[in-house]
């Protein structure tokens, strides 16, 4: 988080040169959700209205804790353009699983509905791939960083049966990994995912880990830390990435992008990540709008 600049809600960028897909966020369900900046929570509507402005013509909002997959659903039915990635996140799985130890980083984890068991969570995902809103199971993975030791089997459970489902219903699937590449890329290779639409969302991984992906032809989505400052060797990776292989995100709303970091996100603020990898790919804002949608179809399909 920044601390040179007051907290307030982005301004609207200039239009992008094409339409971009935002392949992975998070639209608020309930208004407390939205994040407060300058004492303020710009409304859903207002987010959309300003994404549309910028270019933005397709979201995939990613419903990973159970009390949201129905409100996500509904949402997805009455705004044009959005569809659903659907899963138990990982942090979410050691909760089901029942275990509840500290987190690595200190966060308490809020108690929603995890007295369901595990098992039952991933049912209540697998009952509704079918529903035309899901695009994509989504966000599945591990997360050494805030789930303890004890919950990373449940995680690696939760994960192969995410990716059985991404199988058997034909979807991509969105890969959360956070402090655990080896782990992430051994179970992906041992569930014969080559050539299978797998897109590490917030790619975090370094250029051997780049390779791995580009010889599976899976995807890497980079969101606002591109823009980071100290990501020089983030930037580098990207560059290295085949463009066809490449996807944007936001993950609003975190991980805001320079200039605004610090602000609450939001899928507008998107044009700034857009920006900065057709400026990493030394090509027209138009080219890489036009490659980033691409590839997004490519994955997703058609709405
Ligand atoms: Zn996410």
């Amino acid at each position: 988080m920044s601390k040179h600049k007051p907290k307030v809600w982005p301004a609207t960028a200039a239009p992008l040169a094409g339409p971009v897909m935002d392949n992975h966020t998070h639209l608020p369900l309930r208004e407390e959700e939205i994040p407060l900046a300058d004492g303020v929570r710009m409304p859903l509507s207002e987010q959309l209205d300003r994404a549309r402005e910028v270019g933005v013509t397709r979201i995939v909002s990613s419903a990973c804790e159970l009390p949201d997959f129905d409100p996500m659903l509904e949402l997805a039915r009455v705004t044009p353009g959005m569809r659903v990635a659907l899963a138990i996140h990982p942090n979410e799985a050691g909760l089901h699983a029942g275990f509840v130890d500290p987190s690595p980083d200190g966060l308490v984890p809020e108690r929603r509905a995890h007295h369901v068991a595990l098992i039952e969570a991933l049912e209540q995902v697998a009952c509704r791939l079918d529903d035309p809103m899901v695009v994509a199971v989504g966000e599945s993975g591990l997360d050494y960083f805030r789930t303890a030791e004890p919950g990373h089997e449940a995680q690696a459970e939760s994960l192969r049966a995410h990716i059985e489902m991404a199988k058997q219903h034909g979807l991509p699937l969105q890969i959360h990994d956070r402090d655990a590449h080896e782990d992430c890329l051994r179970i992906l290779s041992g569930s014969a995912m080559r050539d299978q639409r797998v897109v590490f969302h917030c790619f975090s991984g370094d250029r051997a880990m780049a390779r791995v992906l580009a010889s599976n032809q899976w995807y890497a989505s980079f969101a606002g830390t591109v823009t980071f400052p100290s990501n020089e060797s983030l930037r580098r990776t990207l560059e290295e990435i085949p463009r066809e292989l490449v996807l944007v995100e936001t993950d609003a709303p975190y991980l805001t992008p320079v200039p605004w970091r610090g602000s609450p996100n939001a899928s507008y603020s998107i044009a700034h990540t857009v920006r900065a990898i057709a400026s990493l790919w030394q090509t027209t804002e138009e080219k890489a709008c036009r490659q980033l949608f691409e590839n997004s179809q490519r994955v997703y399909g058609d709405w």
